[in-house]
């Protein structure tokens, strides 16, 4: 009877699972629970479609922007509410400043302290945004429109799934761990993606040192325990690391000494160093670093599968498969597409892709009015050679067949706005001071006037230089910010384009497109050290770059709240140290 009248209820609260409920019938009937979880359009959820009292040409257009990471706050910060209904869809009411989150997983700085309601951030807004907890779970684009989710797992009334009509879509979800397939991950790993990771790992960690000084545990079995694995050495598993030795140098050592000396971290990186994506100075200070402070650093190693007591590993330069005991994996190697954003791939024509491909200005390839910004979706730069020809011929004024410089110089601003790998050419060239310097032959030699082939020559190398942006904070936030900024010209730029000219096609493109300005990189090391990669190829490392990370990571906070929370965790710790109790 009580699982009848459980089911009744059930079925009126979530309409949308029929199948659900038949097969958790069978399933409780047959002894056994069945899980089920495929997402379809339900055509009976409620749609939130346009205000129908607002007359069609007043009406404004409709932004719904998914996610409140990096990329979506930044958007919304600046995104002009008395021009368009903005509607927000995130499974999160809050901003994570993520950059701290390792120092969340050992106490360093509070979870709290690094969050903000998003309802706070927005409500300095001018006109109203709307916001709903939900996660988008399917994206159609052929009728404009997504279909939404609550997540919120109480026992509450009402509809958990909702449509939502769009005029413009904007795609910001973020990404969702990599575990490259391999065994054993998703259920024996921690992550560290989300604030929830980072408290579970917090945990995770005291419960490791509980557990080993229980009574009756051998040595060995101390040991495993107190074995902390993290797999990767990119800058979130590094910084995990060091933050951990910090947590165990200054804190547990005092707490916990019976064991002290028998823990163990180690760091398993697939690739030859850690940091591999900073400068070689950075990586090879962090190795010796890690060295000394007696964090084992095992390069060359592929994880071939990790189970809830031991992690199996190959050793590429001797083909050696090995096993070793671990008490908590941490597993930082990658990111890979959400469900949701690959099922609309598909829909766009983008399935052999690995990444969302958006053009320069942010916009998805295949469709008019989504656009995807941050760590789900990658541009697709042009590449000059490409446009060779069009190039040459819309410079070619005169229609001689030959460039003179003159001619050269009236493209060249185009260019290098339309193919920022021009300028990055340019720059990293130090015999080219000038663009025009690309026109001397291979001796060096101005050439008066050049053909087309000797355009593609002089031309040839500036692709080499495109890089895809790199999945960070950095990227995200310009180009939430790049992308409020061509939604608030929208109507001005239509009339007055503000973008260089199209060489295919007549005019001007509608906007600049989106060109990225990199600030440098900082990988905390502890001991109060810190590296940093500035622009310029500049480097420093050390105790006084530690001072420039808390002032940078003081001075970006979402709010003045977050900004004071986090400096006066970082002053408790200085003075009390970290809190190890397990909560
Ligand atoms: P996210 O910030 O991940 O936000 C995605 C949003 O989408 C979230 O609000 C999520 O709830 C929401 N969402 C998810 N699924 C759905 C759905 N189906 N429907 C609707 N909403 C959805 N970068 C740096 O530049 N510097 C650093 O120091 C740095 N440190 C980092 C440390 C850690 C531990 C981590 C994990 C990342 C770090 N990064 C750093 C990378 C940076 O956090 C990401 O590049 C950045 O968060 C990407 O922003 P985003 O908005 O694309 O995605
Ligand atoms: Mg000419």
């Amino acid at each position: 009877m009580a699982i009848l009248s459980f089911l009744s209820r059930a079925s009126r609260i979530y309409k949308g699972y029929p199948k659900l409920l038949v097969l958790c019938t069978l399933g409780l009937s047959s002894g056994g629970l069945v899980a089920y979880s495929e997402s379809q359009l339900d055509t009976r959820a409620p749609h939130v479609g346009p205000n129908e009292k607002e007359p069609e040409k007043k009406r404004k257009k409709r932004v719904v922007v998914l996610g409140t990471g990096w990329a979506g706050t930044s958007l919304l910060k600046d995104l002009d509410a008395s021009l368009y209904d903005i509607q927000v869809v995130s499974p999160r009411n809050y901003f994570a400043f993520t950059p701290l989150l390792p120092s969340v997983t050992c106490g360093t700085v509070e979870a709290r302290s690094i969050v903000e309601p998003i309802r706070n951030i927005v409500k300095k807004r001018k006109g109203e945004v709307k916001i709903w907890e939900a996660e988008c779970v399917k994206i159609d684009a052929a009728n404009n429109k997504i279909l939404c989710r609550s997540n919120i797992e109480n026992n509450l009334v009402g509809n958990r799934e909702f449509f939502l009509e769009y005029d413009y879509l904007v795609i910001g979800v973020g990404a969702q761990v990599n575990t490259f397939n391999t065994p054993g991950v998703k259920e024996n790993c921690h992550f560290l993606k989300e604030v929830e990771d980072a408290q579970k790992i917090r945990r995770s960690v005291i419960d490791c040192f509980e557990a080993a000084i229980l009574p009756g545990l051998s040595e060995e079995e101390r040991r495993t325990n107190l074995h902390f694995i993290i797999v990767g050495g990119g800058p979130t598993g590094v910084e995990f690391a060091a933050e951990l030795h910090d947590f165990l140098d200054e804190d547990l050592v005092k707490l916990y000494p019976a064991v002290k000396d028998l823990v163990r971290i180690t760091v398993i990186q697939s690739g030859d160093h850690i940091l591999n994506t900073f400068d070689e100075r950075i990586s090879s200070f962090a190795e010796k670093k890690f060295r000394r402070d007696g964090i084992e650093v095992q390069t060359g190693c592929r994880v071939l599968s990790v189970s809830d007591k031991d992690i199996t590993m190959k050793v590429k330069s001797k083909e050696e498969v090995c096993t070793i005991p671990h008490g908590l994996v941490v597993w930082s190697t990658g990111i890979g597409t959400r469900p949701v954003v690959r099922d609309f791939m598909e829909q766009v024509g983008q399935a052999k892709r690995r990444v969302l491909e958006t053009n320069e200005w942010l916009r998805v390839k295949g469709c008019e009015n989504v656009y995807a910004i941050g760590d789900c979706a990658t541009i697709d730069q042009r590449k000059v050679m490409e446009d060779i020809l069009i190039i040459f011929e819309a410079a070619d004024k005169d229609n001689s067949g030959t460039l003179t410089v003159e001619e050269f110089k009236d493209v060249v601003d185009d260019i290098l706005i339309r193919y920022p790998q021009v300028d990055h050419y340019l720059k990293s060239q130090q015999n080219l001071k000038d663009v025009t310097d690309l026109l001397k032959d291979p001796q060096g030699n101005d050439w008066q006037e050049v053909n087309v082939e000797q355009f593609k020559l002089a031309l040839s190398h500036v692709d080499s230089q495109m890089k895809s942006l790199p999945a960070t904070a950095q990227v995200a936030a310009q180009q939430g910010a790049y992308l409020s900024r061509c939604l608030n010209h929208r109507i001005q730029c239509e009339e007055n384009p503000e973008g260089p000219r199209r060489f295919r096609g007549s005019g001007r493109h509608q906007f600049r497109p989106f060109q990225y300005k990199h600030f440098g990189q900082f990988a905390p090391l502890g001991g109060e050290q810190a590296a940093a990669e500035l622009p310029g190829d500049w480097v420093s490392i050390g105790h006084s770059t530690q001072w420039l990370w808390y002032s940078v990571y003081a001075s970006k906070q979402v709010s003045w709240r977050t900004r004071m929370l986090v400096v006066s965790d970082w002053t408790r710790r200085f003075i009390f140290g970290r809190d190890s109790s397990r909560i």
